[in-house]
C-alpha cells in the first residue's frame, strides 16, 4: 500500500513537471497559477499529450481553400475588464457572433498576449489579441490579431484605463467595437488547434488575421508593465494543414464593417486522424 501511494505521488509529480516544462520558457509560475490552471476534475489536460496544439508558426499555408467566414459583430456597451493576474481579459455581452461554414459562434470576449503567440514565417509581434467565440455545443472559434509597433490603436485606451492594477475586475463604461480590433484586410489563416492555456483543449478553430494592426510603443509598454510575458511558445504542426484565404478586396469602404463572406467553401479543414 505504501509503495502504491509513493508510486502515485511520483507519477503525479512527474506529470506536473511535464506540464510545467512546456510553459517554463514563457509563463512565470505565478501567472500560470493565477486563474488559468484547470481545477481538478475538469477536462483532461492536453497540453503535453495533444497533437493539435496552439499556437503555431504560420508557414507553408495552402491558399484559397478556406470555408466562408462571417463577422457578425456589434458594438457592446456592457461587460467587465479583468486583470486575471496572467492576462487582461475583456468579457462583453451582446456583441454578436462569428459564422464559419454555417456554424455560429457567440463572441464572449477577448484577451491579450505579449509577445505574440502565433508567428508568421517565424516573425514574432509584440502583442496578440484573441477574440474568443463559443458555439452552443461548446466548440471554440478564436480570432487572433497580431499587433506591431506603430500608430496608436485608439480602442485600447479606454480598456487600458479601466484595467485594475492588481488582479480584479472593473465594469465596462465605454463602447467596445470589435471591428476596431481587427484589420480592414480580412485575409486570414485558418487551422484547427487548441486553447493556449491549460487544459489546452483541442476544440478551437483558429482564424489568424494575415495583416497586423498597430499600437503605439506606449500602449504596448503599458500592457507589459502589468503582464511581462504571457505567451505560450509555438507548437508542432504535426498532421495538420494551415489554410490561407484568398486576398480580401473590399468593394466599398462600408463593407469592412459588415458581415463578410470571403468565398464559397470547397471543403472544411482536413483534420488528421
Ligand atoms: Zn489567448
Amino acid at each position: 500500500m505504501t509503495v502504491s501511494i509513493q508510486t502515485s505521488l511520483i507519477l503525479a509529480a512527474a506529470a506536473g513537471l511535464a506540464i510545467a516544462a512546456g510553459f517554463a520558457a514563457s509563463v512565470p509560475p505565478a501567472a500560470a497559477q493565477a486563474g488559468q490552471a484547470a481545477p481538478a476534475g475538469a477536462a483532461p489536460d492536453q497540453c503535453a499529450s495533444g497533437a493539435q496544439q496552439s499556437p503555431v508558426d504560420l508557414v507553408g499555408a495552402i491558399e484559397g481553400k478556406t470555408p466562408p467566414v462571417g463577422f457578425n459583430w456589434f458594438v457592446s456597451r456592457s461587460g467587465t475588464v479583468t486583470n486575471t493576474g496572467a492576462t487582461l481579459e475583456v468579457d462583453i455581452r451582446s456583441s454578436g457572433s462569428l459564422e464559419i461554414a454555417g456554424q455560429t459562434y457567440e463572441l464572449k470576449g477577448f484577451h491579450f498576449h505579449t509577445p505574440s503567440e502565433h508567428t508568421i514565417e517565424g516573425r514574432k509581434f509584440p502583442l496578440e489579441i484573441h477574440m474568443v467565440h463559443e458555439s452552443a455545443a461548446g466548440a471554440l472559434a478564436i480570432v487572433g490579431v497580431l499587433v506591431q509597433e506603430g500608430a496608436p490603436l485608439p480602442q485600447l485606451d479606454p480598456i487600458w484605463a479601466t484595467t485594475p492594477a492588481r488582479p480584479g475586475a472593473a465594469e465596462v463604461r465605454f463602447e467596445i467595437d470589435p471591428f476596431r480590433l481587427i484589420p480592414g484586410d480580412r485575409t486570414h489563416y485558418l487551422y484547427e488547434g487548441s486553447t493556449t492555456t491549460p487544459p489546452c483543449s483541442e476544440t478551437a478553430t483558429w482564424i489568424v488575421m494575415a495583416s497586423p494592426l498597430s499600437a503605439s510603443r506606449a500602449q504596448i509598454e503599458s500592457y507589459r508593465q502589468l503582464f511581462s510575458s504571457n505567451a505560450r511558445p509555438v507548437q508542432p504542426l504535426n498532421r495538420r494543414y494551415i489554410l490561407k484565404s484568398q486576398p480580401f478586396i473590399p468593394s466599398s469602404p462600408e463593407q469592412s464593417r459588415e458581415p463578410v463572406r470571403l468565398e464559397r467553401s470547397e471543403r472544411m479543414v482536413h483534420k488528421g486522424p
